[in-house]
């Protein structure tokens, strides 16, 4: 392909974005093809000699697009809804454009310099406490990764460390019964120094581990709720997982008191908890962890690394409502958050910030000869791949960049509000249906929660299988509405009830599908009862 040809193809390529974008109303939400169809459809082997990019066009229409999921149709309210802009699209061009790597500063001082820059912003628009920021006092900052589960791992792997050199410290100083002697060792949120240098100087560790040591009394909590990225990320490092209770009288939320039983369950079993995931908008419901209890118990276990997962709900921070709950973030060691999931970003746009980008460097900097340059010599200076597990790295921040000015935080603000005020508008249409749905979170944060009743003839409210009618009633309703390809709903478990999650934050939401939705509900719920 030539530069003419580009240039037409270009030109088509961005009037059909426009269609597509401007025209969110599609045919399906969901295709309707069985799995391995499209494979099928596909040569197996790349052609020998390249092709005219008008078959290579003609195929992507009518092959790959008419198969993809229509996650911006309005009528999509599953999952977390992702969102783009134009903006982001054009800082995905012209970020294709540069074919690199962005892994250290020269290999694009802009690509490396931006990043710190909206990381910054990004941290003052959410309100997060100074130490998060990539400014010269301190050692925090923030860093843009694949995903919020990219994100937890590459904590969970400092925090790890830092937990073995803790424990070579206690060790060093005599102390047998290590349990009990957290209290005189630094805050989650600081480094601890065990002589071991940074940026390729000292010995080769951590990340090796003398015969002597062991993990196999590490232990990582997170609640019921807590996403199972969380988890994951324990089972890729080999660190057991313990689940802390966050059951419906508590708004299945994490409590500080909750937290504080499991721990000491860990110590009185002589396991060490390493690492404790707090949610700032659980995946189910929303919910939000009790943040400034759950800091307070992590000021007296120092051992353990708070990290805050606010995957979807941080960007809400961005309204001057939601600023309060960034309050007590100082106390935890790391925050995420997704600006794919509800900033106008594309995936991927994943932001993890950090207290102590030393901590992370003490993991990850393996620095070989032919990385090495001059810019990382200078001191409290990290190349971004000191600080991630990978060392390609995509030139996110540009898309971000576009992004946060075109839209200004308070172009920003109104998104969130609107999905705010969907989810609200949504959650009091479904209340005056109480015959056929019960609310059992929400409105929280463009997310309503909520079950199908069975007819009260079948039983009553009080009997042990009305929750099991429930949840199969619920059910039902799920799928009969996501088969019917105009909708499309998650349905999850919350403890023992099965709800069906009607998230309102996709960037096509409106009221008028919100109603339309409604009445697919009810159609499905009067359906199963005349059954
Ligand atoms: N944490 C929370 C609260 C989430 O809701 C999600 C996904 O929706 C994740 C983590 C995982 O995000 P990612 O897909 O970016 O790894």
């Amino acid at each position: 392909m030539d530069s003419d040809q580009f240039r037409q193809a270009a030109h088509a390529a961005v009037e059909d974005i426009i269609n597509y974008l401007e025209n969110s109303q599609p045919t399906h939400i969901v295709p309707d093809q069985e799995f391995g169809s499209f494979q099928k459809s596909m040569p197996q082997s790349a052609p020998q000699q390249g092709e005219a990019w008008s078959d290579i066009y003609n195929d992507y229409k009518s092959l790959v697009q008419p198969q993809m999921t229509n996650w911006i149709a309005p009528n999509f309210a599953a999952f977390f809804p992702c969102g783009t802009s134009y903006s982001s699209i054009l800082g995905e061009l012209y970020a294709a454009s540069y074919g690199g790597s962005f892994f250290s500063w020269v290999a694009s001082p802009a690509a490396t310099e931006l990043e710190h820059v909206v990381m910054d912003w990004l941290a003052r628009a959410l309100a997060l406490p100074e130490a998060f920021l990539n400014g010269d006092e301190g050692d925090g900052g923030g860093l843009m990764m694949t995903s919020a589960s990219e994100s937890i791992l590459t904590v969970m792997v400092a925090a790890r460390d830092r937990a073995l050199r803790m424990e070579r410290e206690r060790k060093q100083a005599g102390r047998v019964n290590w349990f009990n002697c957290a209290k005189k060792l630094p805050n989650a949120a600081e480094d601890v120094d065990d002589g071991i240098g940074v940026n390729g100087s000292g010995p080769p560790i951590p990340g090796c581990y003398t015969s002597e040591e062991s993990m196999s009394h590490f232990v990582v909590l997170g609640s019921e709720t807590t996403h199972s990225s969380t988890k994951k990320a324990a089972r890729i490092l080999g660190l057991q997982f313990k689940t802390v209770l966050a059951p419906r009288d508590a708004g299945f939320a994490m409590t500080g008191s909750a937290l504080a039983g499991a721990i000491q369950e860990c110590l009185d079993d002589e396991l060490q908890p390493i690492f404790v995931t707090a949610t700032l908008g659980t995946t189910a419901t929303c919910a939000i962890d009790d943040l400034p209890g759950i800091g307070e118990i992590l000021k007296e276990h120092p051992f353990i690394w708070g990290h805050v997962d606010a995957a979807c709900v941080g960007a809400a921070l961005v309204c001057p409502e939601y600023k309060h709950l960034a309050r007590d973030l100082g106390l935890f060691g790391s925050f995420n958050v997704n600006l794919n999931k509800w900033m106008f970003v594309n995936t991927d746009a994943s932001c993890l910030f950090v207290q102590s980008r030393k901590c992370l460097a003490r993991s990850l900097d393996i620095t070989p000869s032919y990385l090495e340059n001059d810019a990382q010599l200078k001191d409290k200076f990290y190349e971004p791949h000191h600080l991630s597990l990978t060392l390609t790295r995509r030139f996110r921040s540009l898309k971000v960049w576009f992004t946060l000015r075109t839209f200004g935080i308070e172009g920003l603000t109104t998104h969130i509000r609107a999905g705010v005020s969907l989810g609200e508008q949504f959650s009091t249409m479904l209340s005056h249906r109480a015959d056929l749905f019960e609310i059992i979170t929400g409105p929280a944060f463009a997310l309503v929660t909520f079950r199908v009743r069975p007819a009260l003839e079948q039983t009553d409210r009080g009997s042990a299988d009305y929750n099991e009618l429930c949840n199969d009633a619920t059910r039902k309703v799920c799928h009969m509405v996501n088969s019917s390809n105009k909708a499309f709903v998650t349905g999850c478990e919350v403890g023992d009830l099965y709800v069906i999650r009607m998230v309102t934050s996709n960037i096509n939401s409106n009221l008028d599908a919100m109603k339309i939705m409604l009445d697919m509900f009810v159609d499905a719920a009067e359906g199963i009862r005349n059954l």
